[in-house]
């Protein structure tokens, strides 16, 4: 059984509680970080707690956690559990008080928990073979560059995919393609390399980020623009990212072969990069 963190507590996973007035639970009032860990390391830690302070400040948390109070039980949540590949998942919601749509004026005392969770990262079946992703109407709310936990059209996208045979959804505003259920979407066509702009329609991806300083490394050039649906399906190549997927590749959209149905080149030669650099700076 895991141990997993609440409120500055390790429990077994089957006695960690929350208030059932917890604005996470009632109003999704809540932000939460995902963060890799391989080799028992973690990967780009120092930017998910960044990116969960930006979070916390954009929906006017009043408090923020302590850098080192997060990164000390990320490292006894590995401990506990002895996790060798996999990830923790970290949530702070707004905290505990009476039901009202009016947010608390004063400072409340959030609730903050995490656990860890076992998956293949690094040799993963998804990376090997590549994924299938169908595309569909982006119907989420337009502060997505926000990492709440108000993930319910991201869960039922990611479910009609798996539900028609694919891996999961793109999604489209106005026919272009925003990015995935929860991960960043790229594609390259005459060795130009795209990515979606950063905006508040998608969640700028900390392996986005990453990614686009391993691609300025092997001197590839990235254009952050947005693309269609029809350029997607005509791609050469095509990956998404994502903090445990790393980058995937993607070798089918809609009906579209992309390149020659395998994960292509390019793809492969950014994931080894990026697979090298997070490893030389995982603490
Ligand atoms: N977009 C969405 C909607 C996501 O949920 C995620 C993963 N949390 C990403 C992009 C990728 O972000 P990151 O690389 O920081 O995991």
């Amino acid at each position: 059984m895991r141990q997993v963190y609440i409120n500055g507590e390790f429990k077994k996973e089957d006695e960690a509680k929350v208030s059932i007035f917890d604005r996470g639970l009632l109003f999704s009032d809540s932000v939460y970080e995902v963060t890799s860990v391989i080799n028992s390391k973690l990967i780009d830690f120092k930017y998910h707690v960044e990116r969960l302070d930006r979070s916390m400040n954009e929906l006017k948390f009043k408090t923020l956690i302590d850098h080192d109070e997060i990164l000390a039980f990320h490292r006894k949540l590995i401990d506990l559990n002895n996790l060798k590949e996999g990830m923790i998942y970290t949530q702070v919601t707004r905290g505990v008080v009476d039901r009202s749509f009016d947010m608390p004026k004063q400072a409340i005392k959030p609730t903050v928990l995490a656990f860890t969770q076992e998956k293949k990262i690094l040799e993963s079946d998804t990376a090997k073979n590549g994924i299938k992703v169908m595309t569909l109407e982006d119907m989420r709310w337009k502060r997505n560059d926000i990492k709440t936990t108000q993930l319910l059209y991201a869960s039922m996208a990611k479910s009609e995919a798996t539900a028609k045979g694919f891996d999961d959804a793109w999604m489209l505003r106005q026919g272009y393609v925003t990015e995935g259920s929860s991960n960043n979407v790229w594609i390259i066509r005459s060795k130009n390399i795209m990515t979606r702009q950063s905006d508040n329609l998608i969640l700028s991806g900390i392996t986005r980020a990453v990614v686009l300083e391993c691609a300025k490394k092997l001197d590839y050039e990235v254009i952050t623009k947005n693309f269609t649906k029809v350029d997607a399906e005509s791609a050469d190549e095509a990956f998404m990212t994502s903090s445990t997927g790393l980058i995937t590749p993607v070798i089918k959209i809609n009906s579209s072969q992309i390149g020659d149905g395998k994960p292509g080149n390019f793809t492969k030669s950014l994931r080894a990069e990026y697979i090298k650099r997070v490893l030389e700076i995982a603490i």
